[in-house]
Parts: C-alpha cells; sequence; structure tokens
C-alpha cells in the first residue's frame, strides 16, 4: 500500500504556514452567504464506496455526479465549503480549454480529438442545467468580452474566433474598433475585443453551496474542518486519516485539493501544479448611470495578458476586479492598493468609489496551462492544475472522474496521456517562477 502523509519536520511546518496566505482575508462571497456545515467533522471511523478529499467546485461536482449515478459518497473538506479557490475566484465562466486546444491535441487518439474539443465547451452548458434542475440562485449573468490592448492581441482573437467556429461555435462577435467595443465596455485601456454570448459569470459561493446542497439531498456525506492527514492506496482499498485521527475506508478515493493539497499530495501530483496568487477586489456598489459608463452591456471582461486583469458587474452592482498574479510563496501585500491602479488604468472614474473588501486566492497552474488528470493506483484518481480556468471546467472534470469511478474512462484515459512536467527549480522553485512571470509581465508591458 502506497503511503502519503504530510511530513511535520520544523523547516516543513515553517513553508506549511506560509500555504495559509489565501485565507487572511475572506472573500465578499464569503461575506455575503455561510455556507452550511452539513455534517461538521468526522468524528468516527467510517467506511464508504468513494471518499473524495476538497469541497471546492471539482469535489462537489464530483460528488453530485457520483451520487446521480446512485455511488454512496463521502466528502472531506478540511475547512469549510468554498474555502479554496472556488469560494474566492472572479466567477468568470469562460468556455474552452485554458490553454491552446492544438497542445492538448497531440496527446489525443485521433478519433477522440472533436469529442475533446465539444469537452472544453460543455462547462457553461453544465451551469445552466444545474441552475436550472436544481433551482439554484447564483446571480448568473451571459456574455464576456476578451478584450485586446494592442494589435497582437486582436490577431489571436481572430485566430481564436476562426477555430471556434471551425468546430461550430457561433456565439462570437468581433469588436473591431473602439464604437463596436463601447457598446459592451467603455475604457480607452483597449482598442477591441470579442464578444462571446456563451460565456459570462456567477456568484461562485453561491453557486457552489447550490451544488452541495444538491449533492447532499442526492445522498453525499460531507464533511467540514476534516482535513485530510494521510492517504494509503491500493487496488480496492484506500485509507484515509483525518487530521483528528478517524480513519475513512474507501474502495475509490477521488482527490480535488487542487493548490490547497500542499504537504499531503501524492509524488505524482507534486511539483506538477504551481500555487499562484491571485487578488480580487470588490467596491460599493456602482450607481446606474456610472454602469452604463462603464460596462453597459455587463459582461465579464478580461484582458489578453499574461498577468491579466478580470473584472464584471455582479447583481448588487459592484465591481468585481481580479489580478495581479503572485508566484511568491508568502502573504500579499498591498492588495487594495495595486488592485485599485489596476483598476484605475481601465477605468479612471472610478477611482472615488470606496473599496468594500480585498482578498486572494491560490489558483493551481500547470506548466502547460492544461489540467491534469492522473491517477495514483487503480483505485484512485485526481486532478488539479486548471491555471485558473476552472469555474466552468470543473463541471466537466467533475463528470470526467465520476464517469471514470463507474467505469467509463474513455474521456479520462486520454486526458492522462497529456504530458505534464513538473516545475523546475527545486529548493529554488519559487524565486525561478517569480522570476518567469517576471518576464511574462515584461512581454505584456511592450506588447511582446
Ligand atoms: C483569486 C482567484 C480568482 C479566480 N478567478 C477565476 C475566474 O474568474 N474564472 C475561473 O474560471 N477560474 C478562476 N479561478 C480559478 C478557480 O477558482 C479554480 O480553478 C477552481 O475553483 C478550482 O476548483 P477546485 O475545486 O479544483 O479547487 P479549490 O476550489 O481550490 O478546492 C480545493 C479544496 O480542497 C480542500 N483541501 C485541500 N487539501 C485538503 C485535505 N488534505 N483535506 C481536506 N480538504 C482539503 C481545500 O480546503 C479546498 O477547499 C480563480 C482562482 C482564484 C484563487
Amino acid at each position: 500500500m502506497k503511503c502519503f502523509k504530510r511530513n511535520l519536520k520544523p523547516n516543513n511546518a515553517k513553508s506549511l504556514s506560509k500555504m495559509s496566505i489565501s485565507h487572511i482575508s475572506k472573500s465578499i462571497y464569503q461575506l455575503d452567504i455561510s455556507p452550511p456545515k452539513f455534517l461538521g467533522q468526522l468524528n468516527k471511523d467510517i467506511r464508504c464506496s468513494v471518499a473524495i478529499i476538497g469541497g471546492g467546485l471539482t469535489g462537489i461536482s464530483t460528488a453530485l455526479s457520483l451520487c446521480e449515478k446512485g455511488f454512496d459518497v463521502c466528502l472531506f473538506e478540511a475547512g469549510n465549503i468554498g474555502d479554496g479557490g472556488s469560494g474566492r475566484n472572479g466567477g468568470q465562466i469562460c468556455q474552452g480549454w485554458s490553454s491552446s486546444f492544438e497542445k492538448l491535441s497531440k496527446y489525443i487518439d485521433p478519433e477522440f480529438k472533436e469529442d475533446m474539443w465539444q469537452a472544453g465547451l460543455e462547462g457553461p452548458n453544465l451551469i445552466k442545467e444545474r441552475i436550472k434542475k436544481y433551482k439554484i440562485e447564483c446571480d448568473v449573468h451571459w456574455g464576456y468580452v476578451h478584450t485586446a490592448i494592442h494589435k497582437g492581441h486582436m490577431r489571436e482573437l481572430e485566430a481564436y474566433q476562426k477555430s471556434f467556429e471551425a468546430h461550430g461555435y457561433n456565439h462570437l462577435l468581433a469588436l473591431n474598433n473602439k464604437s463596436s467595443l463601447f457598446n459592451y465596455i467603455c475604457s480607452d485601456a483597449y482598442i477591441g475585443g470579442l464578444y462571446d454570448a456563451g460565456s459570462g459569470h456567477l456568484h461562485p459561493l453561491k453557486y457552489l453551496i447550490g451544488l452541495s446542497k444538491a449533492a447532499s439531498i442526492a445522498g453525499a456525506k460531507i464533511y467540514t474542518n476534516s482535513s485530510i492527514f494521510s492517504i494509503q492506496t491500493a487496488n480496492n482499498k484506500n485509507k484515509l486519516i483525518t487530521k483528528q485521527g478517524h480513519s475513512v475506508i474507501a474502495e475509490q478515493l477521488v482527490i480535488c485539493g487542487n493548490a490547497y493539497l500542499g504537504a499531503v499530495s501524492p509524488k505524482n501530483m507534486r511539483g506538477k501544479i504551481a500555487p499562484v496568487t491571485s487578488s480580487v477586489m470588490a467596491t460599493e456598489p456602482l450607481n446606474n448611470a456610472e454602469i452604463k459608463s462603464v460596462i453597459p452591456s455587463r459582461a465579464a471582461i478580461a484582458d489578453g495578458n499574461t498577468a491579466l486583469n478580470y473584472f464584471r458587474i455582479d447583481k448588487q452592482n459592484r465591481m468585481i476586479f481580479g489580478g495581479r498574479a503572485s508566484y511568491l510563496n508568502t502573504d500579499p501585500i498591498n492588495v487594495e492598493k495595486d488592485l485599485k491602479k489596476r483598476m484605475r488604468a481601465v477605468f479612471p472614474d472610478l477611482m472615488h468609489k470606496k473599496i468594500q473588501q480585498a482578498w486572494s486566492g491560490r489558483i493551481g497552474i500547470t506548466v502547460n496551462r492544461l489540467p491534469h488528470f492522473g491517477r495514483i493506483s487503480d483505485s484512485a484518481i485526481y486532478v488539479q492544475g486548471y491555471s485558473g480556468h476552472g469555474v466552468a471546467f470543473s463541471g466537466v472534470a467533475g463528470n470526467i472522474l465520476s464517469d471514470a469511478v463507474s467505469g467509463k474512462k474513455d474521456r479520462f484515459n486520454q486526458l492522462t496521456k497529456i504530458l505534464h512536467l513538473p516545475f523546475p527549480g527545486g529548493p529554488l522553485r519559487t524565486p525561478i517562477l517569480a522570476l518567469g512571470m517576471g518576464w511574462y509581465k515584461m512581454r505584456d508591458y511592450f506588447h511582446i
């Protein structure tokens, strides 16, 4: 039986304390709404058919999908539902894969290529279906603009539109000049863009709570404040131990701890994602005139930079503005000041607005920016590293993982063929990653 235990040597304890970075401030969503505690902390030894680690969008989507198939599922979340990236993100629903399909497609068998292309598009429709089926109130709004800062971005957007339309996706509209762009977003920071009616935005924590309630009603046993401290796996038998010392014996295991998994991360997963800190702020509500003068369409917006800005007006009329990627594994400082500077460059007229909340969270990114699916034994599988693209794709991943658990492994097996290199650098990893990001920021600045 393979065993992955946290190593609590003093030097590791230091890095674990650094890993608490994303919990220093609650997100505005966590101030809006508190998730139920469901069954609370696990307080006895149990057995189940499938155990899931992680109460974010991936773990909960997998649990729901498995319960819909009739499985006996237990889910373990270290804190509360949505404490990870899923309760702290920008709320942007973006279809497609997190990196170019060409990159992914070279690993996929020819007969699966079109299916994989379509898998990238399934996320938004799945969100629509689940909102309807489970009556989830989550302030969803459809419409998304990819904005171009310079001509290089416009060329990228033209190529993007061409490739999506070649596969029959017809929700895109090129915004080739400022006057067409200004129907959607009024900012001199951009020269054009691409409107996508098939993507949009939502309140991520309300959506996650809605999914969690649906999973719980469908039979999932959801334990919160139940951190998994060690994982032992062998064929058809997995043993988890919680921080409080209770054991869970499960026939199958699905690991969805993503960038928060830390030291318990099994060897095959470790080093293949880097936890990048991204930050978001919420302003006080804008009045109608202000909304019309910034984002009259109320679409979600993201620019074409590698260290991009992403923003939207939410149902409460607040500007939810995100950006600022940090590869340094330290507490983020000056978050609000830095995000205000970024917002001023896009919307100078909003500088007088008060900031209600600013927060950060951890995104799992992979070297090739494609999600990392894999297995640690015949009965234990995982996914991690959506590279900032998980609001929509986590639902698709949940279906792929639950299909794999139930024996339908086609998509899962194809995706495990993608080569994921570890991030270079060993102990010097953080400075090297920070240097790498510096290079990308320089490219953004000089429009390379
Ligand atoms: C600031 C920020 C902004 C973002 N904006 C966007 C956006 O606008 N659009 C988009 O598509 N994506 C965005 N993302 C990315 C998106 O949030 C993630 O891709 C997605 O939430 C990943 O979901 P997940 O369930 O895989 O991981 P997470 O939501 O991170 O969940 C993992 C969970 O596992 C739990 N866990 C970890 N280890 C253990 C353990 N040992 N025992 C028990 N539980 C454990 C954690 O506590 C956590 O709750 C953003 C992320 C951040 C941080």
